[in-house]
């Protein structure tokens, strides 16, 4: 019984992650599996996600010192951080005309690259035109 339990705990989990907008804090992972599983605990949120991280299904991300989980496999992307709501999204844009293999003055070869923008997601730039309008 106890694996059955643990599998389905572990499917509902990943499918958190996957459907997410952007990489979850464990918290979150946590919440938003609870809908699914009431009675699930943070002890079994973190065993899970070092689970599905060794099966290479998620990966960690760390944002401003916090670490969060997102699904593998989705390609080159980058991350939204809003300053208001504090929830991460996935952008999949590139702002950076950087492409491998560049190399900067003093012979650094580039062969990678991270950004995260910081502003207000969709939700809260539309509450914030809002207020502005009145
Ligand atoms: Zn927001
Ligand atoms: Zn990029």
């Amino acid at each position: 019984m106890t694996a059955t339990r643990s599998t389905r705990q572990r499917d509902v989990i990943a499918r958190v992650i996957t459907e997410a907008p952007g990489p979850l804090t464990v918290q979150e992972v946590l919440e938003q599996a609870r809908t699914d599983l009431p009675t699930l605990g943070i002890a079994t949120v973190y065993r899970t996600l070092k689970l599905l991280t060794e099966q290479h299904r998620i990966h960690p991300v760390t944002l401003d010192g916090e670490t969060l989980y997102e699904a593998s496999g989705r390609g080159h992307h980058h991350h939204f951080s809003c300053i208001t709501c504090g929830r991460v999204f996935t952008l999949n844009v590139c702002p950076v005309q950087l492409p491998r293999g560049t190399v900067y003055p003093g012979g650094f070869v580039v062969e990678a690259h991270e950004v995260t923008l910081y502003g207000q997601c969709p939700e809260c730039a539309a509450v914030r035109q809002a207020g502005t309008r009145n």
